[in-house]
């Protein structure tokens, strides 16, 4: 294992990663005389080339990425991201457009934001979508600030959004941003949105029911249109959390199951690579009714001309600088048209077969709490080994061992022990069975060695980490253990 040094560490006086000629014209150091400028940074690491590009091609392997490897984060959608769709991001017109540049001048641009609206308005069945929000979190907060300048303007903007208790944590903190409190709706034993309890909470103090479908559980709530016919008979609004649109892309639109806003996750069922911390992008659609509030500025065609539209009284405002994550939207925009509409629907038909292959391995070995068929992703749980003093965490961390990154941990809090898992469409047979294997592998050691999956990981850069420590005082030096 390499114990990779900081560039300080390597850093040594008069190192340079560069020899420039010698001036061959008087040199003028008054130039910038009076300006503020730095003439020294201290402690600044000095090294040579070769020096800085090994240490961070090292850095670089120390990681794990989707390229290396199955990554089966569920709720994450994270599959492998095809080159194409860097490569056109990366064309310089693309990548040097200037965010201040007049209109006129951007006109291709504006022309895949307004192509790409389209894509998802035809896949979503929505009216209108915003490519501002620049997460899904972030999209949520605007779908939220949509309904409730609706119903401001109207009167009374209501108290409370309903949110299942199987969602995703941005939900409640979106909705409570907003100013809403929150009301939890209890799920059944199926997994899915008890019609009952829904049926006690809607009142006319709620501006809302936030749903995600399929549920994080990966159930597709198949009561949907009964869901939106009781939350609108009392004036309120359904909320899609589109993170797990990988399910239905191609094969049903939530526009179509009445739903009044949604947000996607390009970053997640779009093609691009995260997980390193952006940049995402968390397009919000609607129907036609909220059009009028979409954040500023809408991209509208005049003549022969895409204009941006500042003239909307009724819009809730700027909500991010520019066009948001535009080379984001310009990877989404490949990606769909390089499948197109079969393609498409084949992601989700493969998506739900792989996930699907992987239950019906793994249910023998891992624990699962819900019994109902699921589509995109599976959450199994630690019930099993925990007889053995193994819990999930020591079955994540195990899994490292085996060149896989751990599933989602802990999620959906319905669920104790969660290890939840989305293979996603991009995984061949061969890399599900090798995953199958190591969770029947740990399995086995859980019954009749449960230290070794207790202490792993035994292969990675770094051994087990107090994540709170680790996130709150990083050691970010390596310190050799006495
Ligand atoms: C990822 C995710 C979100 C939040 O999206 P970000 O882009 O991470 O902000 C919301 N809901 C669900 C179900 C998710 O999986």
């Amino acid at each position: 294992m390499i114990r990779e040094p900081l560039i300080f560490e390597i850093s040594g006086k008069g190192k340079r990663a560069f020899s420039l000629p010698e001036l061959d014209v008087p040199s003028r150091e008054d130039i910038l005389q009076g300006l503020p400028v730095r003439e020294n940074i201290e402690g600044f690491p000095q090294v040579s080339e070769v020096e800085i590009i090994r240490h961070f091609t090292r850095l670089s392997k120390a990681n794990y990425c989707v390229d290396e490897g199955f990554y089966p984060l569920g709720s994450c959608t994270m599959k492998y991201n095809p080159k194409i769709n860097e490569k056109i991001a990366a064309i310089s017109e693309f990548v040097l457009s200037h965010p201040y540049a007049p209109f006129d001048l951007v006109q291709g641009n504006l022309g895949i934001l307004k192509t790409t609206e389209e894509l998802m308005n035809e896949i979503t069945g929505m009216d209108a979508f915003s490519f501002l929000p620049a997460a899904g979190a972030q999209g949520e907060l605007v779908g939220m600030m949509l309904i409730r300048a609706y119903l401001e303007e109207r009167g009374n903007p209501r108290k409370i959004v309903l949110i299942p208790d199987s969602a995703h944590g941005t939900n409640p903190s979106s909705a409570h941003i907003c100013g809403y409190n929150i009301q939890e709706i209890e799920s059944n034993e199926k997994g899915t949105i008890d019609i009952s309890s829904l049926e006690q909470n809607m009142t006319e103090d709620v501006a809302a029911l936030m749903i995600t479908n399929p549920n994080t559980l990966g159930v597709f709530e198949a009561d949907i249109k009964k869901i939106s016919e009781i939350v609108h008979a009392k004036g309120g609004f359904v909320y899609m959390d589109g993170a797990n649109m990988n399910a239905l892309v191609g094969i049903c639109r939530p526009g179509d199951m009445d739903v009044d806003v949604i947000h996607l996750n390009l970053h997640k069922t779009f093609s691009t690579p995260h997980g390193g911390g952006g940049p995402g992008s968390g397009p919000v659609g609607v129907k036609r009714e909220l059009e009028p509030y979409l954040p500023l500025p809408t991209i509208k065609k005049s003549e022969d001309k895409y204009i941006l539209d500042f003239d909307r009284p009724k819009s809730i405002g700027r909500v991010r600088s520019f066009f948001g994550n535009f080379l984001v939207v310009v990877k989404a925009m490949v990606y769909i048209l390089s499948l197109g509409p079969r393609g498409l629907k084949e992601v989700s038909e493969i998506a739900v077969l792989n996930s699907n292959y992987v239950r019906k391995s793994l249910e023998k070995d891992y624990f699962l709490k819900y019994t109902t068929p699921t589509l995109h992703e599976c959450v199994f749980s630690d019930k099993f080994q925990k007889k053995h003093g193994v819990q999930n965490i020591d079955i994540a961390k195990r899994l490292i061992d085996f060149g896989v990154h751990p599933p989602t941990m802990s999620f959906p809090l319905i669920v104790q022990g969660a290890l939840m898992t989305e293979p996603t469409e991009t995984e061949s047979k061969r890399d599900l069975d090798l995953f199958i294997d190591a969770m029947k592998q740990i399995s086995k050691e859980a019954k009749e060695n449960p230290e070794i999956v207790k202490s792993a990981p035994h292969s990675s850069y770094v051994r087990r980490l107090d994540e709170t420590s680790a996130a709150r005082s990083p050691v970010l030096r390596w310190v050799e253990k006495k």
